[in-house]
């Protein structure tokens, strides 16, 4: 089967963006009243919205994202960290610097000792959730070494505190090595086309296995046939047209949603930023500017509103936090994207590409709930089962926030006592007051007491 047929078809995006090359503000504006009912648009309607310029049609466009978000997620943001456990790799793509030919930076894989030390550094720092990243080559036990490292991650507790969910952002896998990933209780497997335009695609990973596009088309079908129905997927903006990523995304979205009934539970939005030794990286061939990057955020949150919008460090503090009223509602947060970058290895020169946000997770934390959101390090879903068709199920008619809303607050009280600093503990106790005012009083009388009970002393707490 010729998988890039069947999963991306190019020649009828280009149909939909040349149809509606000359769409007028009243086709956006009744796009954008419908999306308000929150049950998604199809490509058509993501192509119409794509040519919003006028700033009171975009105006108009950020207000039904903020209203769609504020509805479903409410005011809650997650809070993640990455951890690379190694920077080698056996690929050759042009924009990142752990490509093969990179003499630049210096080589790193973390022993399992190391992945302790640096699970206990992000639990010292308050986290809960991380996600594990790494090049494609691993030392000579091979993939069982990403097992491993997720075992040691689990199996680490410190303090008051543990990880309790471990996401993965690794290169594709067979079906069989799926299995053991599901087997070894990852929460989401992540993993982005970096750019669905098939030549470009060939432009940029240049040698290595990366460079066959169906392996990586595909690898989400092998991971739900595997029985991991919880995935993550994205685009690196900056390869390719932008409104080209869309459209092919959104065909991507569909065929997961067509075969398997589910679609992802997040998409990532990264774009492309320097990296040590990558001329692409420093010089992106398409490059988004802000407003359509603002776009990008508000029509995915309009297009798929169940589906979650991950924002990394990446982007600088105040694109972050302009991210939110537009749909993001996970941000990661004291981030190194160097094997190490937490404890011992405080150089940059071994890192993947630069940060746009260096502030520490205390600051985030502090911002963002400054700015009325709840930070939430929630894992309930996960834990209790709530994934796939499941999470959909209870997210659709709106139920889930009945969990979430509490969790979030139980677990940020967890954060403000045993990790945040006085400063930070002041202005969250204020937005958990005032998130609690807000609440639905069924709602508020479970947060209270699962708020209650980590005041109390206990922890873990969720629902
Ligand atoms: N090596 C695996 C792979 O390529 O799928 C997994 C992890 S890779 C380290 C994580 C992601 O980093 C890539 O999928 C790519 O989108 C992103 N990335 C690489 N270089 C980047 C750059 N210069 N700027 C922003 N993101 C970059
Ligand atoms: Fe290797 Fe992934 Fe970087 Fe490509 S993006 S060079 S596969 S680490």
């Amino acid at each position: 089967m010729d998988h890039k047929q069947a999963i991306i078809n190019e020649s009828k995006i280009q149909q939909i963006l040349d149809k509606n090359q000359s769409v007028t503000d009243k086709d956006i504006l009744d796009v954008i009243r419908l999306s308000r009912n929150m049950k998604g648009l199809d490509i058509e309607q993501v192509a119409i919205l794509m040519q919003a310029h006028d700033p009171e049609v975009l105006h108009e466009l950020y207000d039904a994202a903020k209203c769609v978000k504020e509805t479903i997620y409410g005011r809650r943001l997650v809070i993640f960290a990455p951890m690379y456990v190694s920077n080698l790799c056996a690929n050759e793509c042009l924009y990142c610097a752990f490509r093969a030919r990179n003499k630049a930076i210096s080589r790193r894989s973390l022993t399992q000792k190391e992945v302790a030390e640096e699970t206990r550094a992000l639990i010292d720092q308050g986290h809960k959730r991380m996600l594990l990243v790494s090049g494609e080559a691993y030392p000579r036990e091979g993939f069982p070494y990403i097992l491993k490292c997720v075992d040691t991650i689990y199996n680490t507790k410190h303090n008051n505190g543990e990880i309790r969910r471990v996401n993965v952002n690794v290169a594709p896998l067979s079906l069989d090595e799926f299995k053991d990933l599901k087997a070894a209780d990852i929460g989401t497997y992540q993993l982005f086309q970096e750019t669905y335009h098939w030549d470009t695609y060939h432009r940029v990973h240049v040698a290595g296995r990366k460079r066959d596009y169906n392996w990586r088309i595909t690898a989400l079908d092998r991971a739900m046939e595997a029985g991991i129905d919880d995935l993550g997927i994205g685009v690196l903006f900056g390869l390719h047209d932008w409104k080209f990523e869309m459209l092919a995304l959104f065909q991507h979205i569909q065929h997961l949603e067509d075969r398997y009934g589910i679609g992802p539970h997040t998409i990532s939005v990264p774009r492309l930023e320097p990296a040590t030794g990558s001329d692409i990286a420093e010089h992106p061939p398409k490059p988004v500017n802000d407003e359509n990057f603002s776009k990008i955020m508000a029509i995915l949150r309009l297009a798929v509103p169940y589906t979650g919008i991950i924002l990394s460090t990446r982007e600088t503090a105040e694109t972050r936090r302009n991210s939110f009223d537009l749909g993001v509602s996970q941000i990661s947060a004291g981030s190194r994207t160097n094997p190490g970058g937490y404890g011992d290895d405080d150089t940059v020169d071994s890192s993947q590409f630069s940060l746009g946000d260096h502030r520490d997770l205390d600051e985030v934390i502090r911002d963002v709930a400054s700015l009325g959101y709840t930070p939430s390090f929630c894992t309930g879903c996960y834990r209790l089962g709530r994934t796939g068709a499941d999470f959909m199920d209870l997210a659709k008619p709106g139920d889930i926030k009945c969990h979430c809303d509490p969790n979030a607050l139980s677990t940020f009280q967890e954060y403000l006592i045993d990790y945040a600093t006085p400063e930070t503990r002041v202005v969250g106790e204020k937005t958990i007051a005032e998130a609690l005012a807000e609440m639905d009083p069924v709602i508020r009388t479970r947060s209270e007491k699962m708020v209650a009970q980590v005041k109390a002393g206990k922890r873990d707490v969720f629902c």
